[in-house]
């Protein structure tokens, strides 16, 4: 039977109609004012005949209005694809035309972008929010519920181990994340989240959700930077914040000898592996860092540490979420505690499915479980620790060398800026690792050697080490691994 809940923003504007929903330098937007906006701008989408078994595209930056769109287009029920802004204009296009959106929505900032979309793709109408502002308004019956089982968002995987996949986050994996996430974390009465990530990404959509479940307001941030952030972070108003590796290394810099204020009572860790010395400078600073671990398949975090763990189980992503299941499988059976498999998830807060790609579902869903292709293990008391991605796994000589391990020590070297990590193919061992490195400095291989003597295994230590001027990345910043070896091919 199909579960349904109230309208989220509705009812949110209903139950405490005053409270602030959205904070933005010296905006405060109440959820009252929000769903005023939100019924404003459908009401003009519906004048250009959106209807629910449309698709729609956004290309917006992190500003209170975009979050009103964002809130319309639910109250439309139509489905809502998100581009990520640093993607190039060829990049759009394919997920425009594999999500079959009809409107994209964006703002003047993009127009080049959108120009070129236009060129190569003439049939989706491109609207900024401007030009929306002055369309006419369309009536419409206010949806009294939301199904659980409908299709809320579809965002893009970040296209790390090949071309990004289109993820559908139904309005059931939404609540369900947020409810997951609120019976670790707990909430507060005094509770502001800070959001200085991506909408267009799940750690920033998923705020929002919360702020909307919980009654809490989220303080957005139009992008992140190190100083607004601190001084926010000491000043009382923020109690949690979203935080990836290199935004909290940035943080931790920025702060010195400082500390933040005693109300911030979580800097939630994700998006990717966080190097132990960044978690262990961060506890020596009573920083109160969590851990966590989840990709856009799980619609935010589906594993963390919880308060109590935060400070004694470091370099654990956690345990999961109360809705959530973690199992590490190898050649289909179960792992014992330690043992290294591929991690797989189940629980109502993962992905219904890809969109258009039977190949990656055949592959990803079996009997109600989701495999990740991450590498991890359970210790004797549950905790998750994860390794690497499966597709990078280097194997030498029958031993098992993980990327992001070697990558790890490199990266504490001083005069070494970013590490990435491959291998090369070795008549010997079959594959050796080997590095690249982005420094100020040409560090002779033997002083690299005897760096990592000690921290590495010896068939650990990268063979073959190349200076570069940057590491190839995809357009959220992450390391593709993949092209590495064209850096020498070239
Ligand atoms: P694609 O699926 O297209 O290759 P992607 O996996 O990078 O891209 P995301 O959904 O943005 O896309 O990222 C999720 C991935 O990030 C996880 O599968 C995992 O590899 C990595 N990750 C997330 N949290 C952690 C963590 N705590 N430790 C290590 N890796 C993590
Ligand atoms: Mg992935």
């Amino acid at each position: 039977m199909e579960t349904t809940l109230p309208n989220f923003l509705k009812q949110r504007a209903y139950l405490t109609p005053d409270r602030p929903a959205l904070m933005f330098q010296d905006e405060i937007i109440t959820f009252a004012q929000l769903y005023a906006k939100a019924i404003a701008v459908s009401e003009q989408l519906a004048s250009l005949n959106i209807t629910e078994e449309d698709t729609v595209a956004v290309l917006l930056k992190n500003r209170p209005q975009t979050v009103v769109v964002l809130h319309a287009l639910q109250q439309l029920r139509v489905r809502t694809v998100f581009l990520n802004h640093r993607l190039t204009p060829v990049e759009m296009a394919y997920q425009l035309q594999d999500s079959q959106s009809v409107l994209l929505i964006s703002e003047d900032e993009f127009s080049q972008a959108t120009e070129q979309i236009h060129d190569l793709d003439k049939h989706i109408s491109i609207f900024t929010i401007k030009e929306l502002s002055s369309l006419p308004h369309h009536s419409l019956e206010i949806l009294d519920e939301f199904s659980l089982d409908d299709v809320c968002s579809i965002m893009y995987t970040s296209g790390t181990t090949g071309k990004p996949k289109g993820v559908l986050q139904t309005y059931g994996n939404h609540w369900w994340s947020a409810i997951g996430s609120s019976l670790n974390l707990g909430i507060r009465e005094d509770d502001v989240w800070l959001c200085a990530v991506p909408l267009f990404h799940i750690s920033g959509l998923s705020i929002l959700m919360r702020s909307i479940f919980y009654g809490m307001p989220v303080y957005l941030m139009e992008k992140f930077q190190e100083d607004v952030a601190v001084k926010l972070l000491q000043s009382g108003k923020i109690t949690i914040m979203s935080v990836v590796t290199a935004t909290m290394q940035r943080i931790l810099h920025k702060l010195q000898d400082e500390k933040l204020h005693p109300n911030v009572r979580c800097m939630l860790l994700g998006g990717g592996p966080a190097p132990r010395p960044l978690l262990e400078a961060c506890v020596e600073k009573g920083i109160p860092v969590f851990q966590s671990y989840g990709m856009t398949e799980t619609s935010s975090q589906t594993v963390t540490l919880a308060p109590e763990d935060s400070l004694t189980k470091i370099g654990s992503a956690g345990k999961p979420l109360f809705p959530a299941q973690i199992r590490i499988i190898h050649n289909g059976k179960q792992c014992k505690p330690m043992e290294h498999g591929e991690i797989i998830v189940k629980g109502p807060n993962i992905t219904i499915g890809y969109l258009n790609r039977e190949d990656a579902n055949k592959e990803s869903f079996q009997d109600g479980w989701f495999r990740t292709g991450d590498i991890g293990y359970v210790d004797e008391q549950g905790y998750l620790y994860v390794m690497d991605r499966r597709s990078d796994l280097i194997i030498s000589g029958g031993e098992n060398i993980y990327p992001a391990e070697i990558e790890e020590v490199l990266i504490s070297h001083p005069d070494i800026w970013e590490a990435g990590v491959v291998g090369m193919d070795d008549e010997t061992w079959g594959k050796v690792p080997v590095a690249f490195i982005v420094s100020n400095k040409q560090i002779p291989a033997h002083e690299l050697q005897q760096y990592c003597e000690g921290k590495l295994a010896k068939y650990k230590i990268p063979k073959k080490v190349y200076f570069v001027s940057s590491l190839p990345r995809n357009a959220s910043n992450k390391l593709l691994r993949r092209k590495l070896l064209d850096l020498i091919q070239s």
